[in-house]
């Protein structure tokens, strides 16, 4: 009956891990696969650690998309079969433009504070460029403009300068005690907000941690308040208009190209190597039953 009304939809987050590390899933979820181009969004931490390293990703392919890592605490080693060997820190960028195809690995470094907090998230590639070269950029620092930091696309002025391949908003807003703050928003994009820490309302609804709000296209501002403080992601972009095929770490758009990657992944072809890394392919799950594996060479 009220199709006006501004949408607030809260769907929990999947309890997950990745090798020793505890993981809240936000997308894809099976009430919502994308938020414009975002495709994937993994919430770690916060963990603190002594000798053990809590992040270990061994050297994995990726195809069509971007994978973003933005730390909230501590630090990652990514190393990249172009030879990228880069340390992630608080208020940095990590960015991979998957394309074609390129193999990654991403852990806590020997050398570390002993504390993990962050997000991994992947942006799906327009199919005109979803088959470009490989690609990888840092960014040791984004454009803030009082609280805000836009990581990925523009919100209002603030624009980050990492490259994007269709319109949208990644951006860490961080509510102080007591605060209010009106956020503009496009309204031709959908948007997510995902509370990272603290607890905050939206338009004065309650929002809480390990939640994906999902709020529609139509918007063209949100009001954030927090009582105690809170940081919260924000994240955009025009409706993706394209029907994605996930699986593992690859987003295509058949299965064949699933299965084509997986076999080429497998063989050794495509993907590359991460330089000294000698150990066999990590294996992968089981292909989904339409997904015919190809004839291994
Ligand atoms: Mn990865």
């Amino acid at each position: 009956m009220t199709a006006l009304a501004p949408r607030l939809e809260a769907t929990p987050a999947h309890r997950t891990t990745l090798g020793a590390l505890e993981i809240r899933r936000a997308l894809p979820l099976r009430e919502r696969r994308l938020v414009g181009p975002w495709c994937f969004l993994d919430r770690y931490g916060p963990v603190t650690f002594g000798d053990d390293r809590p992040m270990e990703l061994a050297p994995h392919p990726h195809i069509g998309i971007q994978t973003v890592s933005w730390l909230l605490d501590g630090e990652i080693l990514h190393r990249d079969s172009l030879d990228n060997e880069v340390l992630l820190r608080t208020g940095g960028l990590n960015l991979m433009t998957s394309g074609a195809g390129i193999t990654h690995s991403e852990d806590t470094p020997m050398r570390n504070s002993g504390r993990l907090s962050g997000v991994q998230l992947w942006i799906a590639l327009p199919d005109a460029v979803r088959g470009i070269a490989p690609a990888f950029e840092h960014h040791a620092e984004l454009p803030t403009v009082d609280t805000i930091t836009v990581f990925l696309g523009a919100l209002g002025e603030i624009a980050s300068p990492a490259t994007t391949f269709s319109p949208m908003v990644g951006a860490e807003i961080r509510i102080g005690r007591g605060e209010s703050l009106p956020i503009p928003l496009r309204s031709d994009f959908e948007h997510a907000v995902f509370v990272l820490d603290g607890e905050a309302t939206l338009d004065g609804e309650p929002i809480v941690a390990d939640v994906l709000y999902y709020l529609g296209t139509s918007r063209d501002e949100m009001q954030l308040s927090s009582k105690d403080g809170a940081r919260v992601l924000l994240l955009g972009g025009a409706p993706f208009g394209e029907t994605i095929v996930m699986w593992w770490n690859f987003v295509a758009r058949t299965d064949e190209e699933i299965a084509a990657a997986a076999g080429d992944w497998l063989n050794g072809r495509r993907f590359g190597r991460i330089r000294g890394d000698t150990a066999p392919p990590m294996a992968i799950p089981p292909l989904r039953r339409r997904v015919r594996p190809p004839v291994m060479s």
